[in-house]
């Protein structure tokens, strides 16, 4: 059995999804602040923090737990900013006392999410794995601080761990079952559907003085069933192999903020309007990930790189979700 913390989150639920068709059981732990009970359709589900040991004891009794996936986390850059103290208790120790669980049970296989923002701002592109890593943000910084400390757990405690650094995960399931859903929602794509879609007015572009072609920032888009594709073949590298390792998911491709609002115009044939805003601070101009190492030792072949495809996917899931769930 797999324990899926954080399974009823956007990337979380994907791979949930995935593990289940591969013949794979799952229990989901989620304390539903971010996560969506309704993205939970496979599996068992359990609503708990992280922060509640015994009630991990509890999991660890009575599941047959192999593996575990943490997902769960808070992923809001500014917010980190604002109130570092929140992030470094819920990734940093309440992660810690995952693994102490974890090791209790004598469970030692632990795929990790981590993400592109432990490189801050990138020396070269496309960003290999070693890069040098200096987040510039506690967000970052609470997910770097986790990668060390699964090195030294490895070292001693026999603690078989990947690390997947993700780019900009976006998009949602082709089946459309399930996709991206965050309140507050702070991410480009599905705000361009918003207006998409007549919820907003318009899109503000933050920042178009960017040395880039058309001056606003490139990022490397990365479907989610792409992203869940190469969690279970982490897990099977794992099993098989048992070596520790950390890995990008990328695209490879970059694409701009205004190549994407193109895209949702050109695919969803409505005008997207847009305003030239100043830039967020802690943006680089461009982040593009050297995923050739996943491709190479996991054997990961992304299927939905195609940015249309992409926001195909993300339009599709936009529309049901405020069909069905946002009413
Ligand atoms: N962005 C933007 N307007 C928005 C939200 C995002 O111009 O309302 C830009 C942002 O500056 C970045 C890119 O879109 O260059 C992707 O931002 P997102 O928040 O989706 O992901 P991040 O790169 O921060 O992980």
């Amino acid at each position: 059995m797999i324990l899926i913390t954080g399974g009823a989150g956007y990337i979380g639920s994907h791979v949930n999804k995935k593990l289940y068709k591969k013949g794979y059981e799952t229990v989901v732990l989620d304390n539903l602040i971010y996560g969506h009970r309704e993205f939970v359709k496979w599996g068992e589900f359990i609503l708990g923090d992280l922060e509640d040991t015994n009630l991990l004891r509890l999991v660890f009794k009575k599941y047959p737990i192999k593996a575990v996936m943490h997902f769960s986390a808070f992923a809001y850059v500014g917010e980190s900013v604002k109130d570092p103290q929140k992030y470094y208790l819920n990734n940093v120790k309440n992660t810690l006392n995952l693994l102490q669980v974890m090791l209790e049970n004598n469970v030692k296989y632990f795929i990790f999410s981590s993400t592109c923002a432990t490189y801050g701002v990138p020396e070269k592109i496309p960003i290999p794995e070693n890069h040098p890593q200096n987040p510039i943000n506690p967000y970052g910084k609470s997910k770097l601080m986790v990668e060390k400390i699964l090195e030294d757990y490895s070292k001693v405690y026999g603690l078989k761990y990947v690390s997947l650094r993700y780019f900009n995960a976006a998009g949602a399931d082709p089946d459309c079952e399930i996709g991206e859903w965050h309140e507050p929602e702070t991410h480009l794509i599905p705000l361009v559907l918003d207006v998409a879609i007549g919820k907003n007015e318009a899109i503000k572009i933050f920042g178009a003085d960017y040395p880039t072609p058309d001056g606003t920032c490139i990022r490397d888009y990365i479907h989610v069933t792409d992203l869940a594709n190469a969690h279970i073949l982490a897990l099977e590298y794992l099993f098989k192999e048992g070596k520790s390792d950390v890995f990008n998911l990328g695209n490879g491709n970059g694409f701009s903020v205004k190549q994407v609002i193109q895209t949702v115009e050109d695919i969803t044939k409505r005008k997207i309007n847009f305003i030239e805003w100043e830039r967020r601070p802690g943006d680089p101009p461009v982040l593009v990930g050297s995923s050739e190492k996943a491709r190479r030792v996991l054997r990961w072949e992304p299927r939905y790189y195609e940015l249309s495809v992409v926001i195909g996917t993300a339009w599709e899931w936009h529309n049901k979700l405020y069909r069905d769930f946002k009413k």
